[in-house]
């Protein structure tokens, strides 16, 4: 090898190690700006910590390649050195690991016993809701079920599984729960019989208008999104995740409770909405609850929107929104493409974490389905646990490994003690949302780590560490914005 080829790798190793640490220095720029704009005083001190180093490790190594360092024998040998490191470095944490099979099944996946079909009328909201003491439907229901009236008589009494609204904010709670209260008045006026299961417009008649299923997919999907929606998904629905009985009644429909659910329609559309950071952050105070019912008050405007649109098209469809449930919306999800169930029990998504509210519209429309995704979300719950740390009520398990629940693994939450935090609260509590790993702004270098994590099993242990060193195991209520403020 001659000497002139010899100095010219050296020249392009000495190049590529400006770059790859103006790099570094970049990156630690952005995640500085990026806590600064997310309001993370924490990690915004890490952050500069982190900028202000590389950004020294740079200017030596400038002051090094001006004195001509590089080009004597140690310093070719700390380059070369260097760049191997730096190389395999590289490629320990960008190259792809193996999948998880049975993320990349969907919920069958995690089917390992027999599945029994949940019944609405044992869900906590519909039985406080629904049933009034005295009642034909509340006798029916106590007698089979003596065991619960104990609980959900308490419920009652405090006013309801959310108990006295806004509760932890008083006495600054009074605004924040009017706007509650506005939005939630949505899914209820949009859950009307007509309104979730629309017939065909008047001036289309019965008429089907039709469409290849690529087409059809095409056109749902676009109108999904033209009217708000953040993610759509299309899944070919498992019977095992609709109710088997009608539980919630809205509109005195009183022959709808206990009727059978059909299993008729093939298709549902899963749609997502992001939720604010800003207003997640404050979990569990006013601001949170607030975020929650105006994504529930979209979902039921897209839902509903959506079935309309397709009834008109001349199919069958019915909308799936705060108000009124035919299906189990997590499972669905996740057989629709749109993320993995994590260990808080909410869908968490690759785009914006478990920080989502889902709707759906189940149909007879042909579509085309989509894939299960494998983001390394249960390999990543497996060694965080911070919602299980940070639940202030220690409903969810510390467990290691999902465990099976009705035929199915997964991580379980005690609903009973969730609830009873969200009546002391009266809110609904969001805590593990907000402190979710998964759940910060997707700004540049958040984006780059969800990449890697969804790759490769060793960054995920790594990310999980440093987001404890970065925002803390525990992080407190962040201030929530002017308008939504709910302290003096
Ligand atoms: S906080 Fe951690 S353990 Fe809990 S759902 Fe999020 S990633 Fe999983
Ligand atoms: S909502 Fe709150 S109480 Fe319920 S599981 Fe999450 S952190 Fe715990």
């Amino acid at each position: 090898m001659n000497s002139s080829f010899f100095f010219t790798i050296v020249n392009v190793l000495t190049f590529l190690g400006v770059l790859g640490l103006a790099a570094q220095a970049f990156i630690g720029l952005s995640f500085f700006i990026s806590s600064v704009w997310e309001k993370e005083r924490r990690a915004t001190v890490f952050a500069g910590v982190q900028f202000a180093g590389m950004t020294a490790l740079l200017i030596i190594y400038l002051l090094l390649v001006g004195r001509g360092f590089f080009q004597t024998s140690p310093g070719m040998v700390v380059l070369i050195a260097g760049c191997i490191m730096v190389v395999l470095a590289a490629v320990f944490m960008v190259r792809k690991t193996a999948p998880n099979r049975r993320a990349l099944r969907g919920t069958p996946g995690y089917i390992v016993g027999k599945v029994n079909r949940f019944d609405e009328r044992m869900q906590v909201f519909a039985r406080n809701r629904a049933l009034s003491p005295g009642s034909e439907q509340y006798n029916e229901f106590y007698t089979d079920h003596p065991e619960l009236e104990k609980y959900d008589s308490e419920r009652r009494g405090r006013g309801g599984p959310l108990g006295k609204i806004g509760l932890i904010d008083r006495p600054h709670e009074g605004p924040n729960v009017a706007a509650t209260l506005a939005s939630l008045s949505i899914p209820f006026n949009l859950s009307a019989p007509g309104i979730v299961k629309p017939h065909s417009h008047p001036l289309l008649g019965d008429k089907k208008i039709h469409l290849s299923p690529e087409e059809a997919t095409t056109r749902v999907k676009g109108y999904a999104k033209n009217i708000g929606a953040d993610l759509v998904g299309i899944a070919e629905i498992n019977p095992l995740w609709i109710y088997s009985h009608r539980g919630e009644i809205f509109h005195e429909n009183w022959e709808d409770w206990g009727r059978e659910i059909p299993t008729d329609h093939k298709y549902a559309v899963v749609v997502a909405e992001e939720m604010s950071l800003d207003m997640i952050g404050s979990a569990p105070h006013t601001p949170s609850v607030m975020e929650s019912m105006k994504n529930y008050a979209k979902g039921a405007y897209i839902s509903t929107q959506l079935a309309a649109f397709i009834a008109n098209l001349g199919y069958e469809a019915t909308a799936n929104h705060l108000r009124h449930y035919t299906a189990i919306l997590p499972p669905l999800a996740v057989d629709a493409g749109l993320g993995e169930v994590g260990r808080l029990g909410y869908l968490m998504t690759k785009e914006f974490g478990a920080r989502i509210r889902l709707s759906a519209v189940t149909t007879n429309l042909p579509l085309i389905i989509d894939k299960p995704v494998d983001n390394g979300i249960e390999d990543f719950c497996k060694i965080c646990k911070k919602c299980a740390a940070c639940c202030p009520s220690q409903s969810i398990t510390q467990d290691n490994e999902p465990k099976e629940f009705n035929g199915t693994l997964k991580w379980t939450l005690n609903d009973e003690t969730c609830f009873g935090y969200w009546a002391k609260s009266g809110t609904d509590c969001c805590i593990c949302m907000k402190v979710c790993p998964w759940s910060h702004a997707r700004t540049f270098p958040h984006r780059l780590i969800v990449w890697l994590i969804a790759r490769n099993k060793y960054v995920r242990r790594i990310f999980s560490v440093m987001d404890d060193i970065f925002y803390g195991r525990g992080p407190k209520p962040k201030v929530a914005p002017e308008w939504a403020r709910f302290k003096n």
